[in-house]
């Protein structure tokens, strides 16, 4: 088990320091978690030795695994804590959420959302591989995953239209929802919750891959509740 967590540690190491002088990682505990998890893992293995670029990658089912550079800010802007319960919505070969489970240790509970069958089932093998106890849903994330609610932070990384309500309601007294909003540019937009108000902030343009199903706004039916 050392080894596959060791491999290419330096690649990772200088991967985190790309992101450190570009400006977009400053926080240790996402440093960490990000050095602990071996993205060449959650990649095609003829792309291994793409992985620790900061760059997409295609990971299959017309799928990507998102730019390091995101998946830094992302999980910055959760301001997780030990012990957190999260839930994210697009898993897809589960590197995000091996990178939160590192974050919330093994007090907190990661839940991932994926759409495309396949990429459930990779996430599973490679999560169940190193070790990380993610618990990884086959489906689509327009319901989020009541089960598990709730939650202290939901992270988005499919573009979808809007923040589902089931989000909203499935979220703790306090924590953030991070996602991208908006179909064709998306806003990578930040909803911070305290108590019954939420607070709204904008961190810039983003790219995705559009939602799927319900959650990206295919048959439109509210009238079950
Ligand atoms: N978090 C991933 C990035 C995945 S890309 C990582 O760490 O690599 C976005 C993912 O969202 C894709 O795998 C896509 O299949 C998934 N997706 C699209 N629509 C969805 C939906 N309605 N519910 C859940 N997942 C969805």
């Amino acid at each position: 088990m050392a080894s596959i967590l060791e491999d290419r540690f330096e690649e990772r190491e200088a991967l985190i320091a790309e992101l450190e002088v570009n400006g977009h990682l400053n926080d240790p505990r996402v440093e960490e978690a990000m050095l602990a998890v071996p993205r060449h893992l959650f990649v095609p293995d003829e792309l291994a030795d793409s992985a620790y670029q900061d760059k997409p990658l295609p990971v299959g089912n017309g799928q990507t695994i998102s730019a390091p550079h995101m998946v830094a800010m992302m999980t910055s802007a959760l301001m997780l804590e030990p012990g957190d319960r999260v839930l994210e919505i697009g898993g897809g070969r589960g590197y995000h959420a091996a990178v939160l489970a590192e974050m919330v240790g093994p007090k907190g509970h990661v839940t991932t959302i994926e759409y495309v069958p396949e990429l459930a089932e990779a996430a599973r093998e490679r999560l169940a591989e190193i070790d990380s106890k993610v618990e990884v849903v086959t489906g689509d994330g327009f319901d989020g995953y009541p089960r598990n609610a709730p939650y202290d932070a939901i992270l988005v990384t499919c573009a979808i239209p809007t923040v589902p309500d089931a989000l909203l309601e499935q979220m703790a007294k306090t924590g953030h929802i991070v996602a991208p909003v908006g179909s064709t540019q998306s806003m990578l937009t930040v909803l911070r919750k305290v108590g019954k108000m939420w607070q709204k902030d904008e961190m810039g343009p983003c790219l995705f891959v559009p939602a799927r199903g319900r959650l990206g706004g295919e048959n439109p039916d509210e009238s079950s509740d």
